[in-house]
């Protein structure tokens, strides 16, 4: 292990967001499901959490890049460390966190899940991925499997014994799962068999758990073509027996990728050779019982933008601070050398700047999201909770797609910090460029986010925007540094959404021209609306790192919505076909 390999959880900026700038407990307290948290408990849940991190995963995020997953006769070999740490994990009961106490978890919120997701993501990215599906599989079982299915498997997966994948990719079938051949045929035991080939599958096999819960999308006989006739099917690698005992599903790992990052994670080409499952929810509505993990997963995987960048910031202003290059301009006091610290030069300085402003910006962000989706499924007023879920709605694909763009710039501008050393693995900062680019490809391409965002959600009806410009035009009207400006680009964001739906009703390509330069926009506005609510509740005597942050949103980071608007509006001119 490297001395460069440290990561610091940012638990004092985790508890500001918490505490300060949702207010959490505040709401904890309304909320039934979770009255008895209070911020205390909250923040030693998050200082465990970052114990284990830095602790056990941290130390395997070098080692197991290097070392990578093997495959011998279909078994996989994950790096050193792996199946312990993993071990660890499920002994401090950390995969029970946010699930249901009736079914044995903890029943804390999803927020806390997420903060905790982010610190994984941080320190062992790799790692993180056997885990990636684990609470949506069991939110989906939770409500749409029947009561056998969930009395064998639920309390294997609260306990973290088992694991689950999510199988949805095939060869000719990515983004648009409408493609997807694999088909399930009826068994007259009420049970299905399930055949086809499932590529690109996070730990479709693995050495961390003794069984694996496949949920897999396929094709009934009679199924409908396209998106209307996919099944969601529950497929274990071995089939739990009355007695204990079990026997092998014909599930095979055929391979497993070669590929630019996240080498510990076994990247699985699965074939279903007549395997036994069982049907999750309706037949043909296999997509509508996905969609429950929709949001937690979308959010989990933005927030591993946020654990990039977060590692990248630390890394990149360690280093700044020692490396001596060149005398600065204006010299730190008492500087006598030949050279000063590059921290000291404004290049550098800015770089850094905008690193810690996004993280700490997205961070914030992001926790609401988490937080408006325990508000959607808790709240205990209907109408609060289907505000709730309308903000999930739109901020959802926002944190997906921004986040996961922002880790991977942020982490590459973190790289220019280290010069040279950059490019050296030792120094760790590659690894995480390499490491952070897949999370703007899976759980739904950044493209298709920001098709969410745009055509499904905000041209939907007339006032798709509506949630959000409400919750930001609400932190506007408060006396606050940055409250006009904030204002004034509701405004502009307001007419350029009005503008977008009039030009599209004579052209309809528009929409999907637009798109991501749209949702960059629209998170731009968000990360100014994160600094001004930011600045706002910081108090000055212990936060004024927060004022120093917000101002520099407001001068360098909004800055760029202009450019983003720009685009946005250029889309109007028809691209030519190639
Ligand atoms: C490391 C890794 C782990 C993965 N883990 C899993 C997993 O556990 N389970 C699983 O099921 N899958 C997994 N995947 C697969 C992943 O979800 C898909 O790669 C992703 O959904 C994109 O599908 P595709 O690769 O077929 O690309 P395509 O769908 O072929 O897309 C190619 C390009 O076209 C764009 N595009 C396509 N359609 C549109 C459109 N309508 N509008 C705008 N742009 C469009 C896409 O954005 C993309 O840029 C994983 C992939 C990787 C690399």
């Amino acid at each position: 292990m490297s001395e460069h390999s440290h990561y610091i959880p940012p638990l004092a900026d985790m508890a500001f967001v918490l505490e300060h700038w949702l207010n959490a407990p505040a709401d904890w307290q309304r909320m039934p499901a979770f009255a008895a948290l209070d911020a205390d408990t909250a923040r030693m849940v998050c200082e465990a959490a970052g114990d284990f991190c830095a602790g056990q995963l941290a130390p395997l995020n070098s080692s197991g890049d290097l070392q990578g997953c093997t495959l011998q006769a279909g078994q996989v070999r994950t790096p050193d460390g792996f199946a312990a740490a993993y071990q660890a994990y499920v002994q401090a009961g950390w995969p029970a966190l946010a699930c249901d106490a009736s079914v044995g978890g903890q029943g804390l919120p999803g927020l806390l899940d997420a903060v905790l997701n982010e610190m994984i993501a941080s320190s062992n990215h790799a790692w993180a991925m056997y885990l990636g599906i684990m609470h949506g599989a069991y939110a989906c079982l939770h409500a749409h499997a029947s009561a056998e299915l969930q009395a064998q498997y639920l309390p294997k997966l609260v306990s973290g014994e088992w694991l689950a994948t999510m199988c949805l990719t095939e060869p000719q079938a990515g983004s648009d799962l409408g493609l997807l051949r694999t088909q399930a045929q009826p068994a007259e035991d009420g049970s299905y068999r399930i055949s086809g080939n499932k590529i690109l599958i996070s730990g479709g096999e693995q050495d961390l758990t003794d069984n694996i819960v496949h949920l897999v999308l396929a094709r009934l006989p009679d199924a409908p073509a396209g998106t209307k006739g996919i099944s969601l099917f529950l497929v274990p690698k071995k089939i739990p027996q009355a007695d204990a005992s079990w026997v092998p599903n014909t599930v095979y790992c055929d391979g497993i990728e070669k590929k630019m990052g996240i080498k510990g994670s076994a990247t699985c080409a699965m074939r279903f050779e007549s395997a036994q499952g069982w049907l999750i929810g309706q037949p043909h509505r296999g997509l509508a019982a996905m969609f429950i993990m929709m949001n937690s997963a979308r959010l989990h995987v933005g927030l591993q933008g946020v654990g990039h960048a977060e590692t990248a910031y630390q890394l990149a202003l360690a280093y700044a601070r020692e490396r001596q290059q060149m005398r600065a301009v204006v010299r730190p006091a008492g500087a006598t050398g030949a050279a000063d610290a590059i921290v000291h030069h404004p290049a550098v300085r800015r770089i850094l700047w905008d690193l810690r402003v996004w993280t700490q910006g997205m961070r914030a962000l992001g926790y609401w999201c988490g937080h408006v989706i325990d508000l959607a499924a808790h709240a205990p007023d209907a109408d609060e909770r289907a505000r709730a879920q309308a903000l999930a709605a739109l901020l959802t694909p926002i944190v997906k797609s921004l986040f996961t763009e922002r880790g991977f710039q942020l982490a590459s501008d973190a790289l220019q910090v280290f010069g040279g050393y950059g490019y050296v693995h030792e120094y760790r900062i590659e690894q995480i460029v390499r490491d952070s680019r897949i999370a703007m490809i899976y759980e739904g391409t950044n493209q298709i986010q920001a098709a969410d965002l745009l055509q499904r959600k905000v041209l939907a009806s007339p006032d798709g925007l509506a949630p959000l410009l409400e919750a930001w035009r609400a932190e506007a009207a408060l006396p606050s540094a940055h409250a006009a400006t904030l204002q004034a680009w509701c405004d502009r964001l307001a007419q350029a959404t009005q503008a977008l739906a009039e030009d599209a009703a004579h052209d309809a390509e528009l929409p999907a021209r637009a798109a991501e330069d749209y949702l960059r926009l629209v998170g731009t506005v968000a990360l100014a609306f994160a600094w001004c609510r930011a600045a706002r509740v910081a108090d000055p005597a212990t936060h004024a790192d927060k004022h120093d942050s917000a101002r520099y949103c407001f001068d360098y980071v909004l800055p760029h919505a202009e450019h983003w608007l720009r685009l946005v509006q250029a889309a109007r001119h028809r691209v030519a076909p190639l």
